[in-house]
């Protein structure tokens, strides 16, 4: 028996083509899902549905659209309506950081010569703006275009990404932390107002992974190892490693699947115990 009983179900996963969402897919796709990679990327989405259908041989497309335009979201349902008829789980997954939103010193350190342009003092507005439209706005609207279908239907899951930032800051990276906290906030708001529908949200709050947009912060390019944050996100997780894209999967199987069916507004950590661990 497949207990998890995903079997020709359909899922769209924003930011579908991205190092975490693309490996979500795919362990969607081994379980009998059709998948629809939506991504700003039209190249990559359609590289990596290509990938997951040749390894599962499971219908999947790539699609290219926008999170933050309603219009591109509303034509990308028509097509997934077109090519694979309902949507039964929706993985808000476009999301990350500007440097434009990130302070170049951790703390202010009070000193005279101490240049304030690289403190709190010297973030722009318009970083702030593109964190925050990506990571909240970018969840809020594909749930407006996608769930309004489910909650007729009354039944469908959404995941919402999230991170260990929404509850405790890292250093530089205030409208990234407050934006996922709002991400966090949200999950909670949608899950009270779509529970008598059946329609459950919850969130994944992900430690922390080695991608391709943060290695340059966290790995030393002359050395190889770690920058003094690599280590300081290692001795702060007890496990003492970074998390694997791959071990983000059974928390989405789990929430996609009605293992978790009285399950709603919750927001999960996978996080080698992170949240846990007071550094002491
Ligand atoms: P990634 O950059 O590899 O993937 C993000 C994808 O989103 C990219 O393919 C990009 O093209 C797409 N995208 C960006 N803007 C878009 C838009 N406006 N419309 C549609 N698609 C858009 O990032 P990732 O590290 O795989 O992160 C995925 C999610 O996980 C993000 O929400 C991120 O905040 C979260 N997260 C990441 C980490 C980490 O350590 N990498 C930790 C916790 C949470």
């Amino acid at each position: 028996m497949n207990e998890l009983n995903l079997i020709g179900k359909t899922a769209v996963i924003t930011g579908g083509a991205g190092v975490i969402c693309s490996v979500m897919a795919k362990s969607l796709a081994a379980q009998g899902v059709k998948t629809v990679i939506l991504d700003l990327n039209k190249e990559s989405a359609e590289t990596v549905a290509a990938g997951i259908e040749k390894e599962y041989k499971i219908p999947s497309f790539g699609l290219s659209a926008n999170v933050l335009d309603k219009a591109s979201l509303e034509s990308a349902l028509e097509e997934i309506k077109k090519k694979f008829g309902a949507i039964d789980i929706l993985i808000n997954g476009a999301g990350g950081n500007s440097p434009a939103a990130t302070t170049k010193a951790e703390k202010i350190e009070g000193t005279d010569n101490e240049n304030i342009e690289d403190t709190f003092f010297g973030l722009k507005t318009e970083g702030f703006d593109k964190v925050f439209d990506l990571n909240f706005k970018g969840t809020l609207l594909p749930t407006m275009v996608f769930a309004r279908e489910m909650v007729r239907k009354k039944t469908g899951v959404i995941i919402n990404i999230s991170s260990m930032n929404s509850y405790r800051p890292l250093t530089k990276i205030a409208a990234y932390s407050a934006a996922k906290a709002a991400v966090n906030n949200f999950t909670q708001w949608l899950a009270v107002h779509f529970a008598k529908t059946g329609v459950r949200v919850n969130a994944i709050a992900p430690g922390f992974l080695l991608t391709n947009q943060n290695r340059f912060l966290l790995i030393d390019e002359a050395t190889g190892g770690f920058t003094p944050r690599g280590k300081k996100i290692i001795n702060g997780t007890p496990m003492e490693r970074y998390c694997l894209p791959e071990e983000l999967t059974g928390t989405v199987l789990y929430l996609a699947s009605d293992l978790s069916k009285f399950v709603t507004g919750i927001v999960i950590p996978v996080d080698g115990g992170f949240s846990a661990y007071s550094g002491v």
